[in-house]
């Protein structure tokens, strides 16, 4: 297993910063993943990884040994594409045998090793089709087993799934997780669906320009966003802005535009002053719920029943904004210009930098 770290990385082409000074360690057997919006630099950083591209400033290592200037092919590296890049008139078995064969194995080693590939990506009964025999997510099945086939000991995705039907996706997700975990390797995979990384990542960097905004498990950066960019960017959020009366040891109290509310998700090192954001997740706002908690109060503006959850859009009173909010399992509705009160949890209202 690998342990890959970068120390200061940058990139530039032209005038466009694409990689601005990026520490990163991804643990050895992670499967960790780049995250941002079109343009923030993933693919770059992971071209970077792979060798195809040298950084103009930082280092790269992998499990302490710097491989910055190594050539690629000399890195030990898989590569998945988004496209699949398959040769068209290889069939699959020589498709996956194409890096042994570069490797000079023997043909049984060769035969043995392909077998094994295609065996772990469900594929062995389509050895002898050529890649136009098959669908989308099979190509890409035979891509992971051609990157796997040479015993990699980094595997690198960019972008594997965005070509498949949202259906395969899901099955490929799991596919992909499961495979990971049994070889122990140690995997770097791009993209920019959020849900993707939440769903399977064990550790990830939100990237904004070429810059790392967090990074962390994805439940800390779901949980606890540390700016309101990858709150934002990670799922849904409402924000409200705040100033700060009080902080009593793991509470906050603040006022807002929608009256006083009170915030343990901040982090105690640095307790808010003056003016902050808080984020609520729409799915922490409970509809007329019992019990403790903050409390927020306004007028039902929209609602749209998706089945298993119903959104609705609540004016906050005191001209404070309105608030998403997501109600699963939906039995009573409210309707459109009813009175609704909102409860959130301490732990739900998230202080971030104003
Ligand atoms: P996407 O999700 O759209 O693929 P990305 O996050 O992978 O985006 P990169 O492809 O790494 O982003 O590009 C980062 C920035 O660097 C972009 O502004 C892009 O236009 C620029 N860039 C990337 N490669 C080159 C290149 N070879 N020449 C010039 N500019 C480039």
């Amino acid at each position: 297993m690998t342990e890959i770290r970068l120390e200061g990385i940058r990139k530039r082409f032209g005038r466009t910063v694409a990689v601005d000074g990026i520490d990163l360690v991804v643990p050895a057997g992670n499967l960790f993943f780049l995250l941002g919006p079109s343009g923030c630099g993933k693919t770059t950083l992971l071209r970077m990884i792979a060798g195809f591209i040298r950084p103009d400033e930082g280092r790269i290592l992998f499990d302490g040994r710097e491989v910055t200037r190594t050539a690629a092919e000399k890195r030990d590296c898989g590569m998945v594409f988004q496209s699949y890049a398959l040769w068209p008139h290889l069939s699959v078995f020589e498709n996956v045998a194409f890096g042994l064969k570069v490797r000079r194995l023997e043909r049984s080693a060769i035969e043995r090793k392909v077998q094994r590939a295609l065996q772990g990506v469900r594929m062995e009964a389509y050895a002898e089709r050529k890649p136009t025999e098959l669908s989308g997510g099979q190509q890409q099945r035979v891509a992971l087993a051609r990157a796997m086939v040479i015993e990699p000991k980094v595997l690198l995705l960019d972008e594997p799934l965005s070509n498949l039907d949202a259906k395969l996706r899901l099955e490929m997700r799991s596919e992909i997780r499961s495979i990971c975990n049994e070889s122990g390797l140690t995997a770097v995979y791009v993209t920019h669906d959020q849900e993707e990384a939440l769903s399977m990542a064990d550790g990830m960097v939100v990237l904004r320009d070429g810059k790392a905004m967090q990074q962390g498990p994805p439940r800390d950066l779901y949980r606890r966003p540390a700016n309101r960019f990858v709150a934002d960017f990670l799922g849904e959020s409402n924000f409200l802005d705040a100033e700060t009366i009080a902080v009593d040891g793991a509470t906050a109290t603040l006022r807002t535009p929608a009256g006083e509310i009170r915030s343990s998700a901040f982090d105690s090192a640095e307790p808010p002053r003056a003016g902050v954001t808080l984020s609520i997740r729409p799915e922490a706002l409970k509809i007329d719920a019992a019990g403790g908690g903050n409390r927020l109060e306004g007028t039902l503006r929209s609602t749209m029943y998706l089945g298993k959850v119903a959104q609705h859009l609540v004016a906050l009173d005191g001209d404070a904004g309105e608030m998403k909010v997501f109600q699963p399992d939906p039995e009573h509705l409210p309707a459109v210009g009813d009175r609704v009160r909102l409860s959130v949890d301490p732990d739900s209202v998230v202080v971030l930098p104003g």
